[in-house]
């Protein structure tokens, strides 16, 4: 039925040698037990969780954090001198340096707690462009963004007189490398692309694109909301200026978050909330800021949620990620061939360098109706835009139904998918 070693070539050059599937030697029945939510039925099957790329599930050790400090921690950060306080400004600092670490920023004041990737590019939009883009000016994006790098910049452009100017792709779903460097003028003020798309799992050469648009002296925001989930992220090798983190995308709670940003771009940048926690000192006549991360924390933070992002790290940690990567690359591969052998169906986003995430269309029959139809089986896809509308119509579909794997899916689960949109097809014809 599959010819492993034909797929794998067309899916992902680095993993060619890979015999066959599923020998990265990852454990997923141990893996799976680590994540409590999976250990349930929907409509009398087992729960197939394929909507990762939606929000991903936390595993037992995210909860129990978030549960201890409920139970023994709580209380507001920074502000108290009393022992709880204390304690809970220990737990919210310690996230803070674990996300430094994970992802090689140079300084924990770089990484501003937000909640969540919307938040944090609104921040940077706020901050950074209404300060230093002006009329005439551009704004570069890519043509597979998010609503949440499009939206934000637009309504910029809308305020400030200037451009919003979008980097094309091909049928593949790949960005047109050649025409970033010509797309970069001396109006633009910021390249904004995402580093994996949500809707088609295409992995962006985000290192190379910073490489082009730094040779013009342009700043470059990473959308990394599907970055971190699957690949190992140094901001200091890819030299972006921002890059953008989801907690609940990676394992942790939802209103978890972070903005990572260059200090000395942070630091001439305008605040983003005004508030509490945010101030040197304010009067009537005057307020002064606060230094770095505080200066764009201001309110009481959500601090649960972002110590459930230094959990879910310290999962990340202890797991074998090179071993997952290859894992999920196994499952897509696999899944892949599986769907591309259903008559009717055909996959929306063929990259070379794909995450795990998996798009289709199925002939005569509406995405919605696949979600619902599978829903009966237990199975979770999402159906729909994806919040990327503008790709939507580049690859002349309203709509995809969407499979997106974690590391803790299983062959099974493909084959699920597999039979139960065979199952669908047969309804509708
Ligand atoms: C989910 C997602 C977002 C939005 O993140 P929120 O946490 O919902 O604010 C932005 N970009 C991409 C690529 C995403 O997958």
């Amino acid at each position: 039925m599959i010819a492993p070693e034909k797929i794998l070539e067309s899916i992902n050059t680095e993993i060619v040698n890979i015999p066959s599937p599923f020998e990265s030697g990852w454990d997923v029945r141990r893996i799976r037990e680590d994540f409590p939510v999976l250990r349930q039925t929907v409509n009398g099957k087992p729960l197939v969780y394929l909507d990762n790329a939606a929000s991903a599930q936390s595993p037992q050790m995210v909860i129990d954090r978030g549960i201890k400090y409920l139970q023994e921690e709580h209380s507001s950060v920074h502000r108290g001198v009393h022992y709880l306080s204390q304690r809970a400004t220990n737990a919210f600092e310690g996230a803070r340096e674990r996300v430094r670490r994970f992802i090689n920023a140079r300084e924990a004041r770089e990484c501003i707690f937000v909640r969540g990737c919307t938040e944090g590019i609104n921040l940077v939009m706020h901050g950074y462009g209404r300060k230093f883009v002006g009329e005439g000016d551009e704004i570069l994006v890519s043509a597979m963004e998010h609503h949440a790098n499009i939206v934000p910049w637009q309504m910029l452009c809308e305020e400030k007189k200037a451009k919003l100017r979008v980097i094309p792709i091909n049928d593949q779903g790949e960005l047109l490398l050649d025409e970033v460097e010509a797309l970069i003028t001396e109006r633009t003020k910021l390249v904004a692309v995402m580093h994996i798309s949500n809707a088609l799992g295409t992995i962006n050469p985000v290192k190379e694109i910073v490489r082009l648009a730094h040779k013009q002296g342009v700043p470059v925001l990473v959308d990394g909301a599907q970055g971190t989930p699957h690949l190992a992220v140094d901001v200091q090798d890819i030299d972006c200026d921002f890059y953008i983190i989801s907690g609940h995308k990676m394992f942790a709670p939802t209103g978890s978050g972070i903005v990572y940003g260059k200090a000395e771009l942070l630091e001439r940048m305008n605040p983003f909330h005004g508030g509490g926690a945010m101030i040197r000192s304010v009067s009537f006549e005057k307020t002064t800021y606060a230094g770095l991360p505080d200066k764009f924390e201001a309110g009481t933070p959500a601090i649960a949620a972002q110590i459930g992002l230094g959990a879910a790290i310290d999962y990340l940690n202890s797991i074998d990620r090179v071993q997952a990567h290859k894992y999920e690359q196994e499952l897509l591969a696999y899944a892949t061939e599986r769907l591309a052998a259903i008559e009717g169906v055909r996959i929306i986003g063929t990259a070379h360098e794909k995450a795990s995430v998996l798009s289709f269309v199925v002939d005569e029959v509406h995405p919605h109706d696949i979600g619902t139809i599978l829903d009966q089986e237990g199975i979770a896809i999402r159906a729909g835009h994806h919040c990327a509308q503008p790709l939507m119509q580049r690859f002349g579909v309203p709509a995809t139904a969407r499979a997106s794997f974690a590391f803790y899916n299983t062959k099974e689960e493909a084959d699920k998918l597999a039979d139960a949109i065979e199952k669908v097809i047969e309804v509708f014809s």
